[in-house]
C-alpha cells in the first residue's frame, strides 16, 4: 500500500476504464492486462501528419519521456509502460485530441496505436488541474502525464523505437522518438512463497503505485511504477480472519520473505512498529511518518547493474540482515508486518535504479517461475515473466523444486 496519503494525483485522475485501440490481433490471444491497448508489431497504419508541412510556429507544447520503457514480457505478450509528460508553455488551453504512437523503425513510420479523445483523456494525470477532458482542455502553462501501456501480440519483432504524434487544436505536435529497450532485466527469486498470492497494485490506471508521480530529491520521481503489493487472500479474496484491527488476523502477516537474488544489503532497518490495520474506525500510523520511515521496517539489496530490490512495511524485530550483509538468492531476510504508511500487512516491493524507496524510477522485474490463475480457474506456470494485472499466484522459492 506504501503513502496513501501521498497519492496525491489519485483522486483527480478519471478512473474509467479504457477502451483499448485498434490494430489488435486478428485472433483470439491472450487478454491484455487492464488498462492496456493491444497491437501488433506487425501492422499499422500511415502516420497523422506524416507529410504534412510542420505549423509555424509549431504548437508549444513539450512532451518528454523521462524514463524510457524496457519491454518485457507478462501472460504470453509483451509490455511497454512508460509516460508522456505533456506541458503547455504557452499563457493559452490546449487541446489535446489525439497520441498517437509511431513505430519509427520503419520508413515511414507506422502508427502501431492511438489514444483518441477520451481514450487519451482517461489516461491523462493533470497536474495542477482538476482533469482534462473534452470540455477541460490542458489549461496555459499547466502539465499534464499520460499513462502508457501498450501489450504488443506474439507476432514479429516490437519496434526498437517509437516516436509520438499529438493532434492539438487541428495541428500536430512531435514527441520524443524513444527506445523500447532500456535497461537489461534482472531475473529474480520470487520475493515471497506459497499460495494464495496476489500481484497487487500492478500498473494500471487505478493504481496507487501507478499515479505516484512523487518530488524526491528535488524532482518528480515514478519509483512505484511497478511496484507490487505482495497479499495472501482468502477464497472470497478477503485478507483477513477474525479481528481487523489485529494484524495477526492477516493472512500475510509474519510471512518470511526472501532475497530475489545473490546481493548485498545496502539498508536493513527495524524497531519500528506496526500500525494497527485501517478499519472503518479509522486509521492512524503508529509513529508520524516522515522520509526516513514511510517504509516501515525495510530491505533494500544491491542487485548490481545499478538495480536495487526494495523491501517494505516489514514486522517489528522481524529483519534478519544488516546493512553490508552479502546475501544468498532465496535466504530468509525477515517477515511481512505493518510498519511504516502501510494500512493492511502486505510486501511491497519494488525493483528501482537507485536505492532510495521514492528518489529513484521504477523497473521492471522479471520473476523466474510462478504459477498464475487464468480466466478460466486454470493454473498456468510462467517463467521469466512480470505478473501484470493484479493476479493470483503460487509462488516457488526455489526455482528448481517443482510445484506440488
Ligand atoms: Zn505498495
Amino acid at each position: 500500500m506504501l503513502i496513501e496519503r501521498i497519492r496525491f494525483c489519485a483522486a483527480s485522475i478519471s478512473l474509467a476504464l479504457i477502451s483499448t485501440y485498434s490494430f489488435a490481433a486478428t485472433s483470439p490471444g491472450p487478454i491484455p492486462a487492464k488498462d492496456c491497448a493491444l497491437t501488433s508489431p506487425t501492422q499499422g497504419s500511415d502516420s497523422m501528419g506524416a507529410s504534412a508541412k510542420p505549423p509555424f510556429p509549431p504548437v508549444q507544447l513539450d512532451i518528454s519521456v523521462p524514463l524510457e520503457p524496457t519491454i518485457f514480457p507478462s501472460g504470453g505478450l509483451r509490455y511497454l509502460v512508460y509516460e508522456l509528460h505533456f506541458q503547455n508553455y504557452t499563457d493559452e488551453s490546449l487541446a489535446l485530441q489525439e497520441l498517437e504512437i509511431v513505430d519509427a523503425s520503419r520508413t515511414p513510420g507506422k502508427a502501431i496505436a492511438a489514444f483518441t479523445g477520451s481514450q487519451l483523456h482517461e489516461r491523462l494525470l493533470p497536474i495542477g488541474s482538476d482533469k482534462i477532458d473534452e470540455d477541460h482542455p490542458l489549461e496555459g502553462g499547466k502539465r499534464a502525464v499520460a499513462l502508457i501501456c501498450i501489450a504488443f501480440d506474439a507476432a514479429g519483432n516490437v519496434p526498437e523505437t517509437l516516436s509520438h504524434r499529438v493532434l492539438v487544436g487541428g495541428s500536430v505536435a512531435e514527441g520524443p522518438t524513444i527506445g523500447t529497450r532500456h535497461t537489461e532485466l534482472k531475473v529474480l527469486a520470487p520475493p515471497v512463497t506459497g499460495t494464495s498470492w496476489v500481484a497487487d497494485n500492478g500498473p494500471s490506471l487505478t493504481s496507487h503505485h501507478r499515479t505516484g508521480l512523487f518530488v524526491a530529491g528535488g524532482r518528480a520521481h515514478l519509483s512505484r511504477r511497478y511496484a507490487i503489493d505482495w497479499k495472501q487472500e482468502g477464497e472470497q479474496g478477503e485478507i483477513y480472519s477474525g479481528d481487523a484491527r489485529d494484524v495477526r488476523s492477516y493472512y500475510s502477516y509474519g510471512e518470511k520473505v526472501f532475497a530475489v537474488a545473490d546481493a548485498v544489503v545496502i539498508s536493513a532497518k527495524d524497531g519500528l512498529p506496526d500500525n494497527t490495520p485501517r478499519t472503518a474506525a479509522g486509521f492512524n500510523t503508529a509513529v508520524p511518518i516522515t522520509m526516513e520511515n514511510v517504509a516501515g521496517n525495510a530491505i533494500v539489496l544491491d542487485l548490481g547493474d545499478g538495480q536495487f530490490a526494495y523491501y517494505a512495511h516489514l514486522k517489528p524485530g522481524s529483519v534478519r540482515v544488516k546493512t553490508g550483509d552479502r546475501v544468498k538468492r532465496g535466504e530468509w531476510l525477515g517477515q511481512i508486518g505493518n510498519s511504516g504508511d502501510a494500512r493492511w500487512p502486505h510486501l511491497h516491493f519494488q525493483v528501482t535504479i537507485g536505492p532510495d524507496i521514492l528518489a529513484s524510477e521504477g523497473l521492471p522485474f522479471l520473476i523466474d517461475r510462478y504459477r498464475t490463475k487464468e480466466e478460466n480457474g486454470t493454473w498456468t506456470t510462467r517463467t521469466r515473466e512480470y505478473p501484470m494485472g493484479d493476479i493470483a499466484v503460487e509462488l516457488e522459492v526455489d526455482s528448481a523444486a517443482p510445484f506440488k
